[in-house]
């Protein structure tokens, strides 16, 4: 079956009692049991069920059912945002003492949960070229607990070679992680291309509609777990599942940002028309790279499958789209601004892959509490704006842009 047949069809956990075509809200944060025996059972595991939302719910299971249908990954746990996703796959792999490899090319609560929380907790973080294969090598040892990256950097659009880095990582028996935000399943299978932890913002294609926030984090399945030393416990009581079994026992229990029922529903019915969303996006999205890049006031363009682009062998290998990100820099910062403000259709806001386009100057306000020189070095310029090409009709973008490029 092809990703949106799976999107639809995905068994759900039980048959609803009335036949409704569309699972349930559980709105409910307990769940009452005919006998104690079966409550203690639950408890320990014995049998399947739910308790308390904060651990599971019928209808963020139900959400997580459709992910591994059509992710075909091992295990899925849904988060209440991304960046929840990000910290509970954190705190389940990570110690004091230990340190992960990362680029500083990251989206910007990502880059700042690293560079505070992460420091206060004595965990490094080592900061390498991901291109400089040689620099993740020398960068390993035997405290390196997994390597974290994005499929797309946010804002820099730059496209690691996942193979590539997976073969060193193999090696030392460390996790990849990976951000897919910017390229969901239907194009890039992160599977295949070694990677064995999936982060993803709901927030984004999954919603569309821009309406909840939510987080997945997703085990392919393809790393042993045997091999972490912070697993250990759990591997020898789940073996493959102990990852997902760390995540479900402790730390999402116990961090407490979980999902809620109302934005599982809106999240599964997201999946569905994810595929038409994405693909619209990503059409319009290189038709109006290509348009930008005709215009003499427009310094660069950059977006991966520009063959222009210096990602676009990396993108092309991998991706069968190159997602709905542009960033594209004007001379200066008041040539970017008076873009911005005579825009009508396209948006001024945060955000990126809703179904509108949305503009940003990422130096000024994603970036503003870092210094001049920090944001020159993540690849940022004061000129520089990050549109996210939605699914409007592509002229409308193409006539909005003219206009508020004419002076
Ligand atoms: C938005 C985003 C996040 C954070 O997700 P939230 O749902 O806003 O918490 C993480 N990574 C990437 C790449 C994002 O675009």
């Amino acid at each position: 079956m092809g990703f949106t047949t799976k999107a639809l069809h995905a068994k759900p956990s039980h048959k609803d009692q009335h036949g409704a075509m569309r699972f349930p809200i559980y709105q409910s944060s307990a769940f009452e049991f005919e006998k104690a025996e079966d409550l203690e059972a639950v408890f320990k595991g014995q049998k399947a069920g739910h308790v308390y939302s904060r651990s599971s719910n019928p209808s963020i299971e139900e959400f997580e059912l459709k992910i591994k249908a059509v992710s075909g990954a091992f295990g899925v746990v849904a988060t209440a945002t991304g960046m929840a996703a990000i910290s509970n796959a954190l705190f389940a792999l990570l110690k004091s003492g230990d340190n992960i490899i990362t680029t500083k090319y990251l989206f910007g609560n990502t880059l700042s949960l690293f560079q505070t929380l992460l420091s206060d907790f004595e965990v490094e973080v080592r900061y390498v070229d991901l291109s400089d294969l040689e620099a993740i090598r020398a960068s390993l040892d035997a405290k390196t607990r997994f390597l974290f990256c994005e499929s797309v950097s946010n804002p820099q659009l730059i496209v690691p070679d996942f193979n590539a880095i997976k073969s060193i990582l193999k090696e030392h028996h460390v996790p990849l992680i990976a951000d897919t935000t910017a390229t969901p399943w239907n194009i890039f299978d992160a599977k295949k291309h070694g990677v064995d932890i999936e982060i993803i913002s709901a927030t984004k294609y999954i919603s569309g509609g821009g309406h909840v926030l939510g987080g997945l984090i997703v085990d392919n399945g393809t790393f042993n777990w045997k091999n972490h030393a912070n697993l250990e416990s759990y591997y020898k009581k789940f073996g493959p599942n102990a990852f997902i079994a760390r995540l479900r026992k402790e730390t999402y229990r116990n961090l407490g940002a979980s999902l809620s029922p109302q934005s599982a529903y809106l999240l599964s019915l997201g999946i569905e028309t994810m595929d038409l969303r994405v693909q619209r996006s990503c059409q319009n999205a290189l038709a109006v790279a290509k348009h930008l890049q005709t215009k003499a006031e427009i310094i660069h363009v950059e977006y991966p499958f520009l063959e222009t682009s210096t990602q676009y062998a990396n993108a092309s290998k991998q991706f069968s789209a190159g997602g709905g990100i542009i960033s594209f820099s004007f001379n200066d910062k008041e040539s970017a601004y008076a873009f911005l403000n005579r825009l009508n259709i396209i948006k001024r806001g945060t955000n990126v892959q809703d179904n509108k386009s949305l503009a940003i100057a990422t130096y000024h306000t994603i970036y503003a509490e870092y210094s001049d020189e920090q944001k020159v070095g993540y690849g940022l310029s004061e000129g520089m704006i990050r549109l996210s090409v939605g699914i409007e009709d592509v002229e409308d973008l193409i006539e909005d842009i003219d206009q508020a490029l004419k002076v």
